[in-house]
């Protein structure tokens, strides 16, 4: 008699999109969920086709989540939809505002069926029986969450906390994401700014604490509030910047200042001057060039069947290191 196949495990891989997003995640039922699809032009959807064929081996996107209409999140995506089928596409919604910023390309590339997600929705996944359930579900969207209820820890504001100057960008409008599979919890809050990341977690937190942290923004310094970061109280930051985007010193200092934190990756070393002080450990760093010659080596994770544990590996430097789930 044949073995039933076992199902797999839950995997996140960040593919290299030169400071972009292209987030995909890979679901024990055998789905994908694509977050953001990088740059218009074809070096990003042809960097994300070839990591779905050469290393995740799909054949499809089953859901691609566009958190955010600014180019290194859904500029690739009408591309990437000529390379590889795309299944469901969920975006904050296409404004009158938003027509001509998205364009003929975004609002007509083929998908089979296009969903508006607002604070509460979740993406419908395919469960697979004897393991943790998996949801992944929307806390924000459009500078609106999801709201606060009793079950959310009460999080007074602390003294040291400052604001910024209020985003008129884009950047505010952008999904904010939780996956959740038993106890593992990874946060993508997309390109979030900094007074929004406060609202998002006090007067109450309205996300709770997580495993793995994705810095906001690419870690650029206009987000990543050390509010946000001590509420969420990650084990694990990944950071996908670029070579001179993201990683910032403010916001690389707020993650060796946060307890919780015991390891940061990097998509790509920071090599701007500040770099010096804004770097992680070398074999944490996926890529190390400039983005000329870049060959745009990913950062994998791999959460246990049981979701005790979850590994993280740097194919291009070796690396692997596994931590406990909170
Ligand atoms: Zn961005």
């Amino acid at each position: 008699m044949a073995k039933p196949a076992a199902a797999d495990t839950l995997r996140i891989h960040w593919i290299d999109v030169e400071g972009g997003a292209a987030t995909l995640i890979l679901t024990p039922a055998g789905e994908s969920i694509l977050i953001d699809t990088g740059m218009p032009g074809l070096r990003d959807p042809v960097r994300i086709h070839r990591h779905c064929r050469d290393i995740a081996k799909i054949a499809k996107i089953d859901h691609l989540v566009i958190t955010h209409f600014d180019l290194d999140h859904y500029g690739g995506a009408a591309d990437l939809a000529k390379l590889i089928p795309v299944g469901r596409v969920y975006d904050h919604g296409v404004r009158p505002q938003d027509v001509e910023r998205v364009g003929d390309a975004y609002l007509t590339f083929p998908a089979e069926r296009r969903l508006v997600l607002t604070p509460g929705d979740e993406v419908p996944l395919k469960q697979v029986e004897g393991r943790p359930p998996l949801t992944l579900r929307c806390l924000g969207a459009l500078q609106r969450f999801i709201e606060p209820t009793d079950a959310h820890a009460e999080n007074p504001l602390p003294e040291w906390a400052k604001r910024k100057d209020p985003d008129l960008s884009h950047n505010a409008n952008s999904i904010v994401l939780l996956l959740r599979h038993g106890n593992f919890e990874f946060f993508d809050g997309a390109d979030l700014t900094w007074n929004l990341e406060e609202r998002l977690v006090s007067p109450r937190n309205l996300v709770g604490e997580v495993d793995v942290y994705q810095t906001n923004h690419h870690g650029l310094d206009v987000s990543n509030n050390p509010v946000l970061i001590r509420a969420l109280a990650p084990r694990v930051a990944v950071m996908n910047n670029g070579h001179r985007k993201g990683c910032g010193p403010e916001m690389f200092a707020a993650l060796k200042d946060t307890p919780s934190i015991e390891a940061i990756y990097q998509v790509h070393r920071n090599l701007r001057p500040d770099g010096d002080q804004a770097n992680t450990e070398p074999e944490r760093i996926a890529n190390t060039t400039e983005a000329e010659h870049c060959t745009a080596h990913p950062i994998l994770l791999e959460v246990g069947a049981d979701a005790a544990s979850y590994t993280v590996t740097v194919p291009s430097t070796g690396h692997a290191q596994t931590y406990r789930t909170k």
